[in-house]
């Protein structure tokens, strides 16, 4: 009998159907990685929860104990100085010294130097961009820099336009968030994130947040101005498992539909403890285990 061509993907398609279908389970490598928040140094005389000058030493541990772990890289999560430029040379021989890939993500007291300095701040730090991602083993870690719109760390007139258009439409609501030293993402920043969000979507990628600023935590007047936004974005994306910050000191933790706001402790608070971790990522779960006052933690993966 002689089938017609027209009717060959017919066949296959039926004979297929037949078959069971084989459901595939994306395995994710297990790795490692390390997480500093708010080292803040400058040379200047201790607050009752500031240690300034406790930062550089507290620094150099975390280094030397990170680097006998087997890490993928070490991020920090803003706020690397308090204020003056010339802090950041005291820190960066010793930031230097991981021996791993090493990242920063921009903070608020990163931007507490001269307005003739801001510019050569991201040289400074090693960045290329003010946002960007880090992708690698299946995770797509979108780095944001919620100082883009800010009183202290918008540099263009477009940006600094931004900025107050921002500030004007929040002033009506008297948010608790509403104030100078936190800061916003501006338009082109939130659109790249929706892109981000689509690739690692199509690319079967985990995606993981680190920000200075919080979108949700146990206080809300540390948020990012416009967390609302952000959330809405991590809202629509099942990619999305975790966003972890800096810049409340006293940390917080909270779930919302399986994903994890982590909010780290700042290093320089106390007299006498360090705070920072080690965090592991396995197929289903999150591990962080802390140094100092910095707590381990499992988190289960949605
Ligand atoms: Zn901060």
């Amino acid at each position: 009998m002689k089938i017609s061509t027209a009717f060959v993907p017919l066949l296959l398609m039926m004979v297929m159907g037949c078959r069971p279908e084989k459901k595939t389970v994306m395995q994710y490598p297990d790795f490692e990685i390390g997480v500093i928040a708010d080292c803040q140094y400058c040379d200047c005389d201790p607050t009752d929860v500031r240690f300034y000058r406790k930062a550089p030493a507290r620094l150099k541990e975390a280094v030397t104990e990170l680097n006998t772990h087997k890490l993928d890289y070490t991020i920090h999560l803003g706020d690397f100085i308090d204020r003056n430029f010339n802090s950041f040379d005291t820190l960066i021989p010793i930031w230097g010294g991981l021996h791993m890939d090493k990242f920063h993500v921009l903070g608020n007291h990163d931007f507490s130097v001269a307005d003739s300095l801001k510019p050569m701040v991201f040289e400074k730090m090693g960045l290329k961009d003010r946002y960007y991602s880090i992708v690698k083993n299946k995770w797509r870690f979108i780095v944001l820099d919620g100082n883009d719109l800010s009183v202290h760390g918008a540099l263009t007139a477009d940006k600094k336009q931004q900025t107050d258009s921002l500030y004007a439409l929040l002033s009506d609501r008297e948010l608790p968030n509403l104030k100078p030293w936190n800061g916003g993402l501006g338009k082109d920043q939130l659109q790249w994130v929706e892109n981000e969000l689509k690739l690692a979507t199509e690319n079967k990628e985990r995606v993981g947040f680190y920000c200075h600023y919080p979108v949700l935590g146990e206080t809300n007047d540390l948020t990012l101005w416009n967390y609302e936004q952000v959330l809405t974005l991590i809202d629509k994306y099942e990619c999305v498992k975790f966003y972890f910050n800096g810049h409340h000191h006293d940390g917080s933790y909270v779930q919302k539909n399986g994903v994890h706001y982590l909010n780290f402790k700042g290093m320089l608070d106390t007299p006498d403890s360090t705070s920072y971790a080690r965090v592991a990522f396995h197929n289903d779960s999150i591990l962080v285990s802390g140094y100092g006052r910095e707590p381990d933690r499992g988190l289960k993966i949605r």
